[in-house]
């Protein structure tokens, strides 16, 4: 398994993690019945919540997902993304709720919501996991919330680090001396 010197400490353990993403899921469910619902991933980072979050949600929905680049590697994003894998369906008219693992700066979301609007869904709503509020450099409304987090590199439960340890079940922060930011 994993080397524990890379864990300062873990943040959020895995129960904590599933208590939480069933409200998420309850909420969902009562805000969109009725709706057309797409959950639109952004892999890789989100793969495992979405996986937890859609198995909570009661009503029908449809799921999609996008692979995006962003220029600039490691652990900063620089906000121009490419795309390497777009959605299979057009979203023009839908009830799209993007689900992500973790919002920093708020410039992939920036860029990857506009994008998004040009299609014309019926509504664009954002379901992030983790956020980093102290890290902000673009306002990016975001509708539903897992967990606000401080500044500090964290990886598990679909975050990776140097693309390893996905399949943590629980959220732990990286030791500093293993942390580079560029
Ligand atoms: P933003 O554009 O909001 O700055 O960056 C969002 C992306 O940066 C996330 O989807 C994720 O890929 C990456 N990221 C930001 N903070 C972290 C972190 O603490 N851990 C990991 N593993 N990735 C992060």
């Amino acid at each position: 398994m994993i080397d524990p010197s890379y864990i300062s400490e873990i943040l959020i353990p895995s129960d904590t993690l599933q208590a939480r993403i069933a409200e998420l899921g309850a909420e969902i469910s009562r805000d969109y019945l009725g709706q057309d619902l797409l959950l639109l991933a952004v892999l890789k980072g989100s793969a495992l919540f979405l996986s937890d979050l859609m198995r909570q949600i009661t009503i029908p929905h449809a799921i999609d997902f996008m692979a995006i680049s962003s220029y600039g590697s490691g652990q900063e994003s620089s906000g121009v993304v490419r795309i390497l894998k777009d959605l299979d369906e057009p979203i023009e008219g839908r009830s799209v709720l993007i689900v992500e693992d973790i919002v920093d700066t708020g410039r992939t979301l920036d860029y990857l919501t506009r994008m998004l609007r040009t299609r014309q869904p019926a509504s664009l709503r954002i379901c992030t996991l983790l956020n980093k509020p102290s890290r902000r450099e673009v306002a990016v409304p975001m509708d539903y919330i897992g967990f606000d987090i401080s500044d500090r590199f964290v990886f598990g439960y679909g975050l990776d680090y140097n693309q390893l340890y996905r399949n943590l079940p629980y959220i732990a922060v990286l030791a500093p001396r293993f942390y580079v930011r560029e």
